[in-house]
């Protein structure tokens, strides 16, 4: 065992590092069946209004509001995709339906449960407003309006609305490429039989998922072994073809930890210690490409607990800024903690809880044993509370930040 010598860094300033040497991905343009949850990478402004025309909200009669109560001839019929073409004058009507382009000379429509029809002849009833019933051009979206702002995720509403504005292809940020790695001798794959003193590898998977819900493309290198030279091709191979290689395990100062002098020897470790609990180990490092570009690593630590605590904390706001979104971080709502929270004499912990309402207040319930190695801590917890550290702790009813995972 060696002293580890990196610096213990403040869990804000480290993620400040990280976000400062994560760059900003190039833009692809992809058709709108693949848009859904990528980050819009420039502003979507509308070439056309909608709708382009008038267009009736009902079935019914388009009319001239002057004409009102008095029986008109009507001279044909407005469907949705089939316009009447003529133009309604003094004492004529045309019969619409829903989507139906309002004709020229009618100021509005009449709901076809108003009207008596007798015939050709429609009578509509007294005191009709112009402007009724009727959707006009630019009500819903002007020409030149920007329409969806660059950072937003694209979801249901926003591609509807480009498909309306006739955009089959929208321009959005590149998803980052990440290589992931588990490692340690200790490991076998899920569905194995571990020998003694064997265990399942559960990071690849957690790690997968979180990497996937964050928006990255996961190349997976599988299971990497304690030894050096190993380590290092399986790293140096997979860095030709991703932006970021995220690793679990191998961080801390055992001397089976082989990370932090791979990516020491590789480019340069910025943070190898932080104030955060769990997570200490935590690692970044840049690796230099040529061409004056950089690859991100990302050094987890091993625990599950652990290394998913610093994806959430460290890699995700990273691989958001990639990505370009707007917001780099997950909602954080003020909560009462609903028990006596212990907290670290040193470092900043963030605690798993599971949320619930009281009145207006969101009271947070531990979940249990908050061990680094124990996944149901997190397993169903709506949030992070963040403890600042401290000799005393953080009393029951205190108002605390939580890290919002998923309401309940
Ligand atoms: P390390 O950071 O390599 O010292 O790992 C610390 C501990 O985390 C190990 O003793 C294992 O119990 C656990 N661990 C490491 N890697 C994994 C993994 N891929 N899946 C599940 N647990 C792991
Ligand atoms: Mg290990």
């Amino acid at each position: 065992m060696r002293a580890s010598t990196y610096p213990l860094v403040e869990v804000d300033e480290a993620a400040a590092l990280v976000l400062e040497r994560t760059p900003v991905l190039g833009i692809e343009r992809v058709a709108l069946a693949h848009c859904i949850g990528r980050v819009l990478a420039e502003d979507l402004v509308a070439t056309a209004s909608l709708p382009v025309f008038p267009s009736s909200a009902v079935d019914g009669y388009a009319v001239r509001s002057a004409d009102a109560g008095k029986p008109l001839r009507i001279l044909g019929e407005s469907a949705a995709g089939r316009p009447f073409d003529g133009a309604i004058s003094a004492g004529t009507a045309a019969r619409i339906l829903t989507g139906g382009v309002v004709p020229d000379g009618a100021d509005c429509v009449v709901m076809v449960e108003e009207v008596q029809v007798a015939g050709d002849v429609v009578t509509t009833p007294p005191g009709l407003r112009p402007g009724t019933n009727f959707h006009v051009p630019g009500a819903d979206v002007r020409a030149g309006e920007k329409v969806v702002t660059a950072g937003t995720q694209l979801g249901a509403a926003e591609l509807g609305l480009a498909a309306a504005l006739g955009f089959p292809r929208l321009p959005v940020r590149r998803r980052p490429r990440v290589a992931l790695l588990s490692t340690g001798d200790e490991l076998v794959e899920v569905g194995e039989k571990p020998g003694r003193g064997q265990i399942v590898d559960s990071n690849r998977w957690a790690l997968l998922a979180a990497l996937r819900e964050a928006g990255a493309e996961v190349h997976s290198l599988g299971i990497g072994p304690d030894e050096p030279d190993a380590l290092r091709k399986l790293v140096v191979d997979a860095l030709r073809e991703v932006d970021v290689l995220v690793t679990s395990g191998g961080v801390s100062v055992g001397t089976h930890d082989l990370i932090k002098p791979l990516l020491e020897s590789l480019g340069s470790v910025h943070v190898g210690r932080v104030k955060l609990k769990p997570g200490k180990p935590f690692t970044f490092a840049t690796i230099p490409l040529e061409g004056g570009k950089e690859r991100l690593a990302f050094g987890l630590p091993g625990f599950p607990v652990s290394s998913l605590v610093t994806f959430e904390v460290f890699v995700r706001p990273a691989l958001r800024k990639m990505q370009g979104f707007d917001s780099l971080q997950r909602p954080t709502l003020p909560v009462r903690l609903g028990y006596d929270a212990r907290a670290s004499a040193d470092r900043t912990e963030y605690q798993r809880v599971t949320l619930h309402r009281e009145g207006r207040d969101l009271v947070a319930a531990t979940t249990g044993s908050q061990s680094s190695s124990r996944l149901m801590s997190l397993a169903g917890a709506h949030a992070l509370v963040r403890i600042p550290p401290g000799d005393q702790g953080i009393m029951a009813g205190s108002i605390v930040d939580a890290l919002i995972l998923s309401l309940p």
